[in-house]
């Protein structure tokens, strides 16, 4: 997004707080308590027949894709309900550059039903963690944010003290799968208080899934059996 787009952005959602019965995208008059009016709602599009394993579109029916068939992830289960593009990208780059707050809750609202289907349960939410140095500086983990908003709405706890990054990574945007996967290889520790056997990490986005590959190997070492992955939308690979 340019620096341009992102002021706009940014200027959209101060006047929605001033003027809350304004879209937060368009700016058109809202009819009802949604944020977007129904236009811009209608804008942010699912991924059509979501693999159950990677989050991305499968080219065939069933519950897996051919791609995971043959080569299946490290974790368990993926619901990443969001396409990023379009009006849905926007939002979630302006939730990364920042403090949208606002626009999580929105974005995590408008896709509740995604979660609502998945049984069985989780029994915690584990939002993946900023290094300190960077929650310091941001402020805000927007992986947090996004776990407290489906923590509420369904009513599973979040651990935000078990897992923890050692290290401050260098940004992930530019690199190729394989420098991300060494760019977060042992970047995690995870020190529950309780045991836990089925766990969803939650995060914004994923892009090509190295991070949360690496936590889920982290936590398989540490017990978890079944790990899921929650997040707002999916990079697709193709
Ligand atoms: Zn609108
Ligand atoms: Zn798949």
């Amino acid at each position: 997004m340019s620096a341009r787009n992102l002021q706009r952005g940014i200027m959209r959602l101060i006047n929605h707080l001033f003027a809350p019965g304004i879209c937060l995208a368009c700016g058109s008059e809202l009819l009802d308590a949604n944020p977007l009016c129904p236009d811009c709602s209608a804008q942010l599009k699912r991924v059509p027949n979501p693999c159950q394993s990677c989050g991305q579109p499968n080219p065939v029916s069933g519950r897996v894709c051919p791609a995971c068939m043959l080569n299946p992830p490290r974790w368990q289960k993926m619901i990443a309900p969001l396409q990023y593009r379009g009006l849905g990208r926007d939002y979630l780059l302006q939730l990364k550059f920042s403090e949208a707050l606002y626009l999580s809750k929105t974005l995590c609202l408008q896709c509740l039903d995604s979660f609502r289907e998945s049984s069985p349960r989780p029994e915690i939410l584990i939002p993946v963690p900023l290094h300190h140095e960077r929650l310091f500086e941001r402020g805000y983990n927007q992986a947090y944010e996004i776990a407290a908003v489906w923590s509420k709405a369904f009513g599973i706890p979040i651990d935000r003290h078990a897992l923890t990054r050692l290290r401050s990574t260098p940004s992930q945007s530019g690199l190729s799968a394989t420098q991300r996967a060494n760019n977060v290889r042992q970047a995690f520790t995870f020190r529950p208080k309780r045991e836990y056997r089925h766990v969803a990490l939650v995060d914004d986005i994923v892009t090509t899934g190295s991070t949360v590959t690496e936590i889920t190997r982290t936590l398989h070492r540490a017990g978890v059996e079944y790990v899921e992955v929650w997040a707002l939308a999916r990079v697709y690979r193709r």
